[in-house]
């Protein structure tokens, strides 16, 4: 078993290219003693930004989507070989507000996650239940699904390039932070799930991160579970003074 925990930044429809270069410069500097793997991901407008600032520092860069085509008549998309030459090295696929505000489903986002993998792209897949879904006792199924259709058709050998993102929809944005029992319960089921499909190294293996108001006051506790290797942090990620301590937790 191998993993390191892995911090990143989800900056989503924030900053303007100064800020964004402000905010990068500042990460780069406070996090350059960092143990973890770190990630970034900005707009698309900021990547050609934030790239050569993050470039050959222990910062990753990501993108926040991606096109589920390689390039074509696709008004609005942005392709994988566009965020290739731009530097992107990650990519977030089937976040919730992809999920449930632009009607992204299982299906759309496999062929996403294989896509990227193709091209050489690691990819940090997000499953999570919405706040019905866990009132009905059905986070477990909800979450073990979209785990499995996202991986569909994916081998064991491309696991190395994939990440799972556990983000509760009610957890996001809100405020409300699953407790740290209640995310590794989540955690322990899904790696369960990567062990019935791809075997007990593979699950042993693959990284976890939890997201949903995540800040530098409960990083340590969550990332304390032995299921837990990481963060994908959104409100906190958008200032240095919040998202270097939460790259820092001890
Ligand atoms: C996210 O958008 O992935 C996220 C976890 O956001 P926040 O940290 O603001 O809840």
């Amino acid at each position: 078993m191998s993993r390191n925990y892995y911090i990143a930044g989800n900056w989503k429809m924030h900053k303007t290219r100064q800020e964004a270069a402000e905010l990068a410069g500042a990460l780069v500097e406070g996090l350059k003693d960092g143990k973890h793997k770190y990630l970034v991901a900005p707009s698309f407008t900021l990547l050609e930004t934030v790239a050569p600032i993050v470039k050959g520092t222990n910062i990753r860069l990501g993108a926040q989507n991606m096109a589920v085509d390689v390039q074509g008549a696709h008004t609005g998309e942005t392709s994988v070989l566009q965020l290739k030459d731009l530097g992107v090295q990650t990519v977030i696929l089937g976040h919730s507000e992809r999920r449930h505000l632009y009607k992204e489903d299982d299906e759309l986002i496999n062929k996403k996650v294989k896509l990227a993998l193709r091209h050489g792209l690691e990819v940090i897949l997000c499953v999570g239940e919405l706040l019905e879904e866990r009132e009905a006792g059905r986070a477990e199924a909800v979450c073990e699904t979209q785990t499995v259709k996202g991986l569909e058709g994916i081998l064991v050998t491309d696991l190395a390039n994939i990440v799972i993102a556990y983000e509760p929809v009610w957890a996001i944005g809100t405020g409300k932070t699953a407790t740290p029992e209640d995310a590794d319960a989540i955690h322990a089921w899904v790696r369960g799930v990567i062990g019935r499909l791809y075997g007990a190294a593979a699950a042993g293996d693959i990284i976890i991160q939890y997201g949903g108001s995540v800040k530098p006051d409960n990083a340590a506790q969550l990332m304390a579970k032995e299921n837990i290797d990481g963060a994908l942090v959104g409100g906190a990620a958008l200032k240095a003074d919040s998202f270097v301590p939460i790259g820092k937790f001890s």
